[in-house]
């Protein structure tokens, strides 16, 4: 889970980049980082914190240049360490390569391995850096962009979604399957790509189309232009950025995101239906799926939660009574609207369950008789390899348990999710095109000791050679 934009704009990128990662700070609030390059030269700023925290006036006038990627950070599988603070740099013999990430590789180890063996020294435990090396590896050997990160599709397993910036070309490529997001769009002076469509949205742009799996795209000062690196016989989108990750007004993969919840709202009524008084979102994350339930149930939508939207992080508080006041201070209760109310209250997903049990019991604290919980996505069961931060199989609440120990152990007076088939008909591109890894246990690629899905056993037979039929169509103008 992280953040990628990639900018070149004849006006100068440092402006737009802060902009863009503003708009996408949702996908990581871990770290934010931005590299320019103006001249022969490269520059960047990174450090952990938010991108407010991270930049200010005088940082962005030291970043130079008309082109420029940025990257905003959730930490996932590798610790939370300031070197793990993208983008990356590599510098060889007048190549300036800066490269920035989204997303989880699952054969790191094995790559790691191989590549330490030849020599090569790696400064962090991010793949992104196997990843730039990779690429860097390639370039040096006097290979084109395009035949390094055919290189790339071909040795990496995993998610990713990545910007790199070649001197002053951005590039941007998304894996075969499509599993994160990525998308294109037109700017005053110039292009962007960016994870999500909310931050074309933030500069004014226009939304052209989104990367294609297995596609390069390449921008210049001269335009922007597209190389089919790799193709595969289905896609893997992830199914978690619909639930919950991405933004509600961004579009992906052609679907409008808020749009999906609100549908899966209405499928929540139609397949678990209660007479209740009130319809209460979770905030923010369970906005679009009560706007659905309410419409479809006829049963008013009144905000019974209250969330304070100038609390940034939270950190862990050293005491049990100040960890209290933090939730407090997050989450309050309008208690006018829910005492003596049989409530349905609509979130997107259940993951550990903490969140869900501190809320119900903050409602029926304000006097609520009864609380019927809706959730947005199906039981979460298995843990996530691709990206989406999410704990082992023990910490998961559903996993191993029936929906009615779940419920007694939330405190809800029932509770109901939405089935995996209602919530892919919400989606709508097919279970086939979807990773449904942490919903099913089954995983688009492989991945050592877990089950792969159906759909990859049947690609996976016919392309085995390569992994992926693989081909270059040469440069097209968009
Ligand atoms: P919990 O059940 O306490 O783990 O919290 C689940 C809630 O946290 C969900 O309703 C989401 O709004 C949110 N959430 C889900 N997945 C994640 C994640 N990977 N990182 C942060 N928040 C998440």
């Amino acid at each position: 889970m992280c953040g990628i934009v990639g900018i070149v704009d004849a006006g100068g990128v440092s402006f737009p980049l802060y902009y863009t990662l503003y708009a996408l700070q949702h996908r990581g609030q871990e770290s934010a980082g931005i590299s320019t390059f103006e001249g022969t030269a490269l520059y960047t700023h990174k450090a952990q914190g938010l991108v407010a925290e991270v930049f200010n006036g005088e940082t962005l006038q030291k970043l130079p240049g008309n082109a420029g990627i940025g990257h905003v950070r959730y930490p996932t599988a590798r610790s939370k360490v300031p070197d793990n603070v993208q983008p990356f740099n590599f510098r060889y013999r007048g190549l300036n390569l800066s490269i920035a990430h989204d997303g989880s590789l699952v054969n790191t180890t094995e790559l790691r391995e191989e590549y330490e063996r030849r020599g090569q020294i790696f400064c962090t435990t991010a793949d992104t850096e196997i990843m730039g090396s990779i690429i860097a590896d390639a370039l040096r050997t006097s290979k084109s962009m395009e035949d390094a990160v055919l290189l790339c599709m071909r040795r990496l397993r995993g998610s990713y979604a990545a910007v790199a910036l070649l001197n002053n070309t951005v590039y941007a490529f998304r894996d075969p399957l499509g599993i994160k997001p990525l998308c294109i769009g037109k700017i005053d002076h110039g292009y962007i790509v960016a994870s999500e469509s909310v931050a074309i949205d933030a500069l004014n742009g226009t939304f052209i189309r989104d990367v294609l799996p297995g596609e390069l795209i390449r921008i210049d000062e001269n335009g922007l232009s597209s190389t089919q690196i790799a193709t595969a016989n289905r896609k893997a989108h992830c199914i978690f950025e619909y639930i919950y990750f991405a933004r509600a007004d961004s579009i992906i993969d052609g679907t409008l995101v808020y749009d999906v919840r609100r549908r899966i709202g209405q499928k929540l009524y139609d397949v678990a239906p209660v007479g209740a008084n009130t319809v209460c979102p979770v905030p923010d994350s369970g906005i679009a799926y009560a706007a659905g339930y309410a419409e479809r149930s006829g049963i008013p939508f009144v905000e019974g939660l209250m969330k304070n939207r100038y609390m940034g992080r939270t950190f862990i508080m050293p005491t049990q009574q100040q960890r209290e006041w933090a939730v407090r201070i997050k989450l309050n209760t309008v208690r006018g609207n829910l005492k003596d109310k049989k409530v349905v209250l609509v979130d997107d997903s259940v993951v550990r369950g903490t969140t869900s049990r501190r809320i119900v019991n903050m409602i029926r604290e304000a006097g609520a008789e009864e609380i019927h919980l809706r959730v947005g996505s199906p039981p979460i069961v298995s843990p996530c390899y691709l990206g989406v931060d999410m704990p082992t199989r023990t910490e998961l609440i559903a996993s191993g348990k029936e929906i009615e120990e779940v419920r007694k152990s939330i405190g809800a007076t029932s509770l109901a999710y939405i089935p995996i088939e209602d919530l892919v008909e919400a989606i709508g591109c097919g279970e086939q095109n979807l990773c449904t890894g942490c919903l099913t246990g089954c995983y688009p690629v492989e991945i050592n000791g877990e089950r792969c899905s159906r759909y990859v056993v049947d690609y996976m037979a016919g392309t085995r050679q390569s992994d992926f039929s693989t081909f270059k169509t040469g440069k097209e103008k968009i």
